[in-house]
């Protein structure tokens, strides 16, 4: 059964001026274990896409399946849970807590789960895996460099072992020597953890890593 799944899917913004179509009858399949590309020009849907993926929007009509969920039998709380429990975000500015260290953001995931115990020496864990010194654990965020920022923000994404990475623009605040280091790192996690990661990004040579590409226009599929 596939980790993420689109039949029929439309989204349809209502708009005084008329209604808008981001989503139009959106087929997609993703495996587990796979690493897929989202790609296509500005207004093609992109982030609606996205979106309904992290459960933080639902479409208009159409069926999504999330980690064997349909999610048109949930509510906001389920879709919640869903999202606390299955699904790693990672975003384009890193989107860490500046008032709290480095371990204390990665392991904020397992706190909010009530998961106290070992929480700290799992959150050590995984910022080791992503390659996060030790000497950094209690720097705050803003004393890292934006690589090691992303490398927090994937460790924060990955603490909970979720079932799917879902990644908007991750190297599009980098450049592209650390962008590059990042991309490896996710490659690494998805070939040797087997962790299925779902990437929107604007940049062409992200398409080497990637084992397929979903191309988005007006809201359709075209390739
Ligand atoms: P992309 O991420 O590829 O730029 P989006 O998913 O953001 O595309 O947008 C697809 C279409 O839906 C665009 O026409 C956009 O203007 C419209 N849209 C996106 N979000 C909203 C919203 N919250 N309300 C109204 N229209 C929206
Ligand atoms: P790595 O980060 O090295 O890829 P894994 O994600 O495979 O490691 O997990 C390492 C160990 O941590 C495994 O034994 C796994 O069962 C355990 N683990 C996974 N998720 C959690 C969690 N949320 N809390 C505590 N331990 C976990």
């Amino acid at each position: 059964m596939p980790v993420i799944s689109f039949e029929n899917v439309t989204k349809v913004y209502p708009l005084p001026a008329g209604d808008v179509v981001a989503l139009d009858g959106v087929d997609i399949a993703i495996e587990e274990g796979e690493f897929v590309l989202i790609m296509g020009p500005s207004g093609s849907g992109k982030s609606t896409l996205l979106n309904i993926m992290g459960s933080l929007d639902v479409p208009t009509s159409g069926e999504v399946t999330i980690a064997g969920r349909k999610i048109s039998r949930m509510d906001d709380d389920d879709l919640t849970l869903l999202r606390r429990d299955h699904i790693g975000f990672v975003f384009q500015q890193f989107n860490l807590i500046p008032l709290l260290s480095v371990v204390e953001n990665v392991e904020y995931p397992l706190i909010l789960k009530g998961r106290q115990n070992g929480a700290r020496k799992r959150a050590e864990e995984v910022l080791t895996a992503v390659g996060i010194a030790a000497t950094h654990f209690s720097h705050k965020p803003g004393e890292l460099s934006g690589g090691q920022q992303q490398r927090a923000a994937i460790a924060r994404a990955l603490v909970n072992d979720p079932d799917f990475l879902l990644c908007d623009e991750p190297t599009g605040n980098l450049d592209s020597k650390t962008g590059t280091a990042i991309m490896d790192l996710l490659s690494r996690m998805n070939r040797e953890e087997g962790k299925t990661v779902v990437m929107v990004t604007h940049d062409i040579r992200m398409t080497e890593y990637a084992d397929r590409t979903i191309h988005l226009e007006d809201g359709k599929v075209v390739a």
